[in-house]
């Protein structure tokens, strides 16, 4: 079946987002807009993904717990889980990777945790923007581990990108899919790195607002509409059609 995906949204925990992208907000625009599934990848945190789940129980749309990782070398990664439980072992594994420094939400932005039914629970004193210790290199090898998956996040950007950081996709990373920003150019980007050839290229929003989120147009061609099923076809355990409508 052809899911409409949106793998790469910020909610009120990234300190860069909006508060208005409460979990509770952000899932029911997904689902008003038409979306299958998403993915809620906040920096550095999978905090907000239980209330988030909770809201796509409610709405009939999946919601994939994820982060998106900083690595040591300031590339951003996207990481998803099958459950929230793999997705929170993750972030134990993650606070061990990462440095102490305080969040200033008057420079920064608020750190939003939210429970079910968007109540304020509190809010993460940490900065989780920073790089942490882990390489991009071992990224994908380690989320593994936590029945994960992974994949380097909006790779035709200027900065926090792995094609900005190292120029071009390692051979033996342990990744089957790419993303580019929404509007990005699979095209020219197939010409200028042919080692993507055979890659899955996801285009999500990135979204941080929820004016920024965006209609649905690319596809992926799963058995179902499983956080299980996307993880093994990002994985490369599964092969799977994937488009832009
Ligand atoms: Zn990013
Ligand atoms: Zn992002």
């Amino acid at each position: 079946m052809k899911i409409q995906y949106d793998l790469h949204l910020h909610s009120c925990l990234s300190p860069c987002g909006s508060d208005d992208m409460t979990p509770y907000n952000l899932v029911n625009m997904a689902a008003l807009l038409g979306f299958d599934m998403i993915a809620v990848t906040d920096h550095n945190s999978c905090l907000n993904a239980q209330a988030a789940m909770a809201a796509g129980k409610q709405a009939g749309i999946t919601v994939v717990p994820g982060m998106e990782l900083c690595t040591a070398e300031e590339v951003h990664m996207v990481c998803l889980f099958p459950t929230l439980e793999d997705a929170l072992q993750f972030q134990v594994y993650v606070d061990g990777q990462s440095f102490e420094i305080k969040n200033r939400p008057d420079i920064y932005g608020n750190q939003l945790i939210m429970g079910e039914g968007d109540i304020l629970m509190g809010e993460e004193p940490r900065l989780l923007l920073n790089a942490t210790k882990i390489t991009a290199q071992k990224a994908a090898h380690i989320v593994r581990l936590f029945h994960g998956a992974a994949f380097p996040a909006h790779i035709d950007r200027d900065s926090f990108s792995l094609l900005s950081s190292l120029g071009f996709i390692p051979e033996d990373a342990e990744f089957s899919a790419v993303e580019i920003t929404a509007s990005g150019d699979v095209k020219n980007l197939l010409a200028a790195h042919p080692e993507l050839e055979g890659k899955i290229l996801l285009l999500d929003s990135d979204a941080h607002y929820l004016e920024n989120m965006r209609d649905p147009g690319p596809w992926l061609d799963l058995p179902e509409n499983s956080a299980d099923c996307l993880i093994a076809v990002l994985n490369g355990y599964e092969k799977a059609a994937w488009g832009r409508e």
